[in-house]
């Protein structure tokens, strides 16, 4: 409810859902905040928003926020209200006996692309610094790994290429893996005003998404491939544009490593790459697809799109540099309207990975094991850095139950909702000696904690988010924190007690030292930012404004890389016992797992997760709609409400994992990325059969 009466102060704030990154005015009278309204100047939205955005600011002052540390001895215990200097001097001495008892390496870090750039960076400073190991990993894990390591194989830098605007120069927009009209609103208005001009779309997606057949926009081609054939179908599109002879020689040449050209077009003139051979793998007609191909090929500047339908796959990583090289081999890099974006889920993805966050990557996406690089940190940070990477989340979960890693401090993350194979994870979470939990909410993973440390929400303080266009913007405080501090002061309270010094006044400081260790944000600083509005990186000397388009004069690896990419099933397959095969997704009025936005007025519009059932397969189950339906995998069992629809195929299931009750991940799977370990929540084999109401 937008309560009565003009507002008497304003700030302008950065949206902390989606990646799109929308500038708002948060509106505040007599020091309470009474109205979100879009930006106007905001470089990301122009004076857009959607109805997640709006209305964001209901959560961050719900009945439900906890505003006192709590603590407790064992999980079975209820929680006992402390003061901060108590929970902080506790968490600091179990940690440390911790270490003791059972090595440097038994704690580590969780971080959230919920929260901002600084804060993100002083708890990788806290693991690597404070903690004095490389276990420290963030939620992108989960998502956009996959897009770090693909794109910085072949391009040279973990991110996207391009600016939002860009997509107006574009003549053909390929979606891949993508829902951008639902999941990126704002920049789904972009897309489609852009179709209206005239442009060519081609949707890559087993659902029928809503850019597929309207309101206002058609796909002049669909491709409803079967899950887990992403790899088979970017193949065969390359072998269409090789053998027809439609590939861009003159960029190939100029641009990329020749000897990695020749060995991948080996690879991919082969006809077991044809649209032909793999057309039984994909579902897709051969001719379907060669007609994808042409039209990206030859419609002018060709732009690709997607999302988490790439990288939540076991060739999560194979599939987002097959992708770059369909990029590469048509020259669409280096410009505007063409390029590879990938369209990230929260609104601090791009940035919780440039600072750090991964367990093998200092900030700046370099390798730990690089002295150099260790050196300027140490000389820095005043203590050594390790050179071996640390666990990533699952490895984590694996050491927990193993009885090796026995403390985590989850900042901003809802591990236990948002990670696959919840059994796994609960099993690991209970195997922890210290669970810390920092969160807005008593979330599905504070069940397990031992300590509960208040977070504070986006209108509670200063700092900088990155979205997926690698703009950062700047995130200020509206109102005074309702817990008392900024997450980052909490953060930085942890390690002097602990030991480890940390001394900054405000999150500019912290700005200022990730820019001078870190290049490509050399030139980024609050004062810029407050003049600027937002800076696109890499901002240092050759680019003091920032960077809109990546590798305009060359790729920043120096030559664009072909991978060889080999298509490998996965090995979750439909089975006369789980014969369908589900996919999951969002919905536009409910973000990820709904801590936020299932606490403000989206959830007049979307209420519960449902399952999509094409009628096909609810008829052979005597399944209506509405009919509630049991959902059984290889990893758990589930009950959701049925949606008898036909923008699923035949053989195909879909639903969404916004609340926690039908818990998607009961039934999605340990099956992951073969380079960074990204789950593959999107294939799972399942059983559908009617229930009674649970
Ligand atoms: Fe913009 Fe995304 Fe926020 Fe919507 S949810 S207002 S598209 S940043």
């Amino acid at each position: 409810v937008i309560r009565q009466g003009q507002p008497d102060a304003f700030q302008v704030t950065t949206c902390a859902y989606c990646g799109v990154g929308c500038g708002f005015r948060a509106e505040t009278r007599d020091g309470e905040v009474v109205r979100m309204t879009p930006w106007k100047e905001g470089q990301a939205n122009e004076g857009h928003a959607c109805i997640k955005g709006r209305f964001a600011w209901g959560y961050a002052t719900h009945a439900d926020r906890i505003t006192r540390p709590m603590i407790r001895n064992s999980i079975d215990q209820p929680w006992r209200e402390v003061d901060w200097d108590e929970a902080i001097t506790y968490t600091a001495r179990r940690l440390r006996e911790i270490q003791a008892e059972h090595g440097v390496d038994s704690v580590g870090g969780i971080t959230s692309s919920r929260c901002t750039n600084e804060e993100t960076y002083l708890v990788q400073k806290l693991v690597r610094a404070g903690f004095g190991n490389n276990n420290v990993d963030t939620c992108a894990r989960v998502c956009h790994s996959p897009t770090g390591y693909g794109l910085k194989t072949t391009l040279g830098e973990s991110a996207g290429t391009q600016a939002f605007r860009s997509v107006a120069q574009a003549d053909v927009i390929m979606v891949i893996g993508a829902n951008p009209t639902d999941a990126h609103p704002v920049f789904g208005s972009r897309l489609k005003r852009r179709l209206r001009e005239g442009a060519k779309l081609i949707v890559v997606d087993p659902r029928s998404i809503d850019l597929v057949a309207g309101p206002h926009v058609r796909a002049d081609v669909h491709l409803p491939l079967r899950p887990g054939t992403n790899v088979a179908f970017a193949n065969a599109m390359a072998h269409v544009i090789v053998t027809e002879g439609l590939a861009d020689m003159a960029f190939i040449e100029q641009r990329c490593e020749m000897p990695s050209f020749v060995r991948w077009r080996a690879f991919i003139e082969d006809q077991a790459q044809s649209p032909e051979a793999v057309a039984d793998v994909t579902g897709i007609e051969a001719d379907t697809l060669r007609a994808a191909a042409r039209l990206y090929a030859t419609a002018g500047n060709g732009a690709i799109y997607y999302g988490l339908g790439v990288s939540e796959h076991s060739q999560g990583s194979t599939m987002v540099m097959a992708i770059a090289n369909l990029a590469m081999l048509t020259g669409n890099l280096g410009r505007e309207g063409v390029g590879v974006n990938p369209l990230r889920g929260q609104n601090n993805v791009q940035g919780s990975c440039d600072m750090g966050s991964f367990p093998h990557e200092l900030p700046g996406y370099r390798h730990v094991s690089d002295a150099s690089v260790r050196a300027l940190f140490e000389t820095e940070w005043g203590v050594p850095v390790q050179p071996e990477p640390g666990l990533r989340i699952p490895n984590m979960f694996d050491a927990a139950i193993a009885g090796r890693f026995r403390a985590l401090y989850c900042q901003g993350e809802d591990v236990a909702q948002s990670d696959p194979n919840t059994h796994h994870v609960d099993a690991a979470l209970r195997a922890l000696d210290l669970l810390v939990v920092q969160d807005l909410f008593l979330n599905e993973t504070a069940r397990y904690a031992h300590v509960f440390l208040p977070g504070s929400s986006f209108l509670e303080k200063n700092g900088t988010y990155t979205n997926a266009e690698r703009r950062i913007s700047p995130v200020r405080k509206v109102i005074e924190p309702l817990a008392g501090y900024e997450d980052w002061e909490v953060t930085q309270m942890l390690a002097n007690a602990m030991g480890f010094a940390m001394n900054y006044a405000h999150p500019s400081e912290i700005m200022d030292e990730i820019a001078r260790l870190t290049p490509t944000f050399q030139g980024v600083s609050y004062d810029k930012l407050d003049h600027l509005g937002s800076i696109q990186w890499p901002c240092n000397e050759a680019a003091p404004a920032g960077t809109p388009t990546m590798h305009a004069e060359a790729m920043v690896r120096g030559k664009g890389f072909f991978a060889v990419t080999e298509f490998v099933p996965t090995g979750e397959r439909s089975t006369r016992r789980f014969p369908l095969l589900l996919t999951t997704g969002r919905i536009l009025s409910q973000y990820n797992v709904g801590a936020q936005t299932r606490r403000t007025e989206n959830s007049r519009w979307h209420g519960e997760d449902v399952l999509e059932i094409h009628p096909h397969d609810a008829e052979f189950r005597g399944v209506r709609d509405g009919d509630w339906v049991g959902i059984e995998s290889r990893a758990g069992d589930t009950v959701l409400r049925a949606v008898v629809s036909e923008r699923v195929q035949p053989g195909v299931v879909y639903t969404t994992f916004h609340f926690p009750l039908t818990g998607a991940n009961v039934v999605t799977t340990d099956n992951s990325d073969w380079a960074t370990n990204c789950p593959e929540y999107k294939v799972t084999a399942v059983q559908v059969t009617r229930v009674t109401q649970p």
